[in-house]
């Protein structure tokens, strides 16, 4: 029999929802046509696409349909990492001429690594730091963003502290010296309210198994008028902008999923962010010498990171594991020794505490029980783990953090 779990790892992946799944299922084994055919059976499904696109558009609030009021901003692609890569190749071909993009030291290794990536090619990459708050340095931005950008890349909320940039503030800064603006929204897309025009966003992306929908999707919103260079280049599909064959099934679930998010944003917003603070509150009443990453600065709802002074993030996995909670470190293992996460690092956490930091991120199908029963069992872990850490013994008594 399967073990029961208390799963607290959504930032990394999500169940799909149950809907999303039955909304998928006919496109596997009766509806299996291609979308490009002439005949019938596979051209009908070239429709269902175009609702699954109004659907993602609906989410982000991009209003704009053509003539056969498709929501041509949206295009389907293999994931978040994909739209990334996407967006930024794209700005830079459309301003040839400008060679600078400027992102930020917290973004998910899909836009640094990219942008490290085209560094090697010659261009410049500028990144820009956060406080210990985890906010942006908006002075340095300012500073950094000049008529040779081709694009700033800053993520609407981050995956590890949940914290929300300035989105809009930001975009208005790359608009001042004639830079596109690219955010990624893939942890924040269907956790808070999204509008790509009021926020005067050029590119947005998408990836499906972070709400609801299954891996293997994203979605990049190209905010019409750009020129679009294709980063993967074969057949005609989406509109010339990204060749392969559609993956049917997954997009319909993609749309389903944020059709399901649109419907019931603000209420989800509202519970995951009760559950959230109220696991917080009791982890910091009963539990000494920790500290909440972002605590107080607007955060996606259901993220927690909790940095454990004096002991491994690891050990904390390993045992809550052994209850059947999932959750996730704040380390990423990195030429065999165990590095901080660069995103607590630039925020200045210290490195006793950035070893010792769990993430835990909720969705819609956990539950304040389960929440309750892992603020129970936390206490006499860390304990536990304290009572056998030289550095915990060492340091007990000095000034906390
Ligand atoms: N961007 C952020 C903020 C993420 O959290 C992730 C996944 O963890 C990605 C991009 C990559 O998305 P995908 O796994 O769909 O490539």
């Amino acid at each position: 029999m399967e073990r029961q779990i208390i799963y607290l790892d959504n930032n990394a992946t999500t169940a799909v929802a149950p809907e999303v799944f039955a909304a998928m299922q006919p496109y596997f084994c009766e509806r299996y046509g291609n979308p490009s055919s002439i005949h019938r059976f596979g051209g009908s499904i070239a429709a269902d696409i175009e609702t699954a696109r109004c659907q993602v558009a609906g989410l982000l609030g991009a209003k704009f349909r053509d003539k056969e009021g498709c929501a041509t901003e949206i295009i389907f692609t293999s994931c978040g990492t994909e739209s990334d890569n996407a967006a930024i190749n794209a700005a830079l071909n459309a301003v040839p001429e400008r060679k600078k993009v400027v992102t930020t030291a917290v973004e998910h290794p899909a836009v640094l690594h990219y942008c490290e990536e085209l560094s090697r090619k010659g261009f410049t990459i500028e990144l820009i730091g956060v406080d210990r708050r985890g906010q942006l340095d908006m002075a340095a931005l300012k500073n950094a963003v000049d008529e040779n950008t081709a694009i700033v890349s800053a993520m609407w909320g981050n995956n590890e502290t949940g914290i929300i940039f300035p989105v809009a503030e930001i975009a208005a800064i790359a608009h001042s010296k004639g830079a596109y603006f690219h955010t990624d929204a893939v942890q924040a897309a269907g956790k808070v309210k999204i509008d790509v025009e009021a926020a005067g966003i050029d590119f947005l992306s998408v990836s499906g198994h972070k709400l609801h929908a299954p891996k293997g999707i994203g979605a990049l919103y190209v905010r019409r008028g750009i020129i679009f260079t294709p980063l993967i280049c074969g057949g005609h599909q989406e509109r010339n902008r990204r060749g392969g064959t559609e993956n049917t099934a997954s997009i319909i679930g993609l749309g389903k999923a944020c059709e399901m998010a649109a419907a019931n944003l603000d209420e989800e917003y509202r519970v995951l962010k009760n559950m959230r603070d109220g696991f917080e509150a009791k982890l910091l009443a009963s539990i000494p010498r920790i500290e909440i990453n972002g605590l107080g600065e607007d955060r996606l709802p259901g993220t927690s990171s909790v940095s454990f002074e004096s002991i491994e993030g690891e050990s904390i996995l390993m045992l809550l594991d052994v209850l059947g909670i999932c959750a996730s470190s704040g380390s990423a293992c990195t030429t065999g020794s165990l590095e901080p996460s660069h995103v607590l690092r630039a925020m200045g956490v210290p490195y006793s505490s950035a070893h010792g930091t769990v993430r835990f991120s909720l969705s819609r199908y956990n539950t304040p029980e389960e929440l309750d029963f892992v603020a129970e069992k936390l206490p006499p872990i860390i304990a536990r783990l304290r009572e056998i850490s030289p550095y915990w013994e060492e340091h007990r008594n000095e000034k906390q953090f």
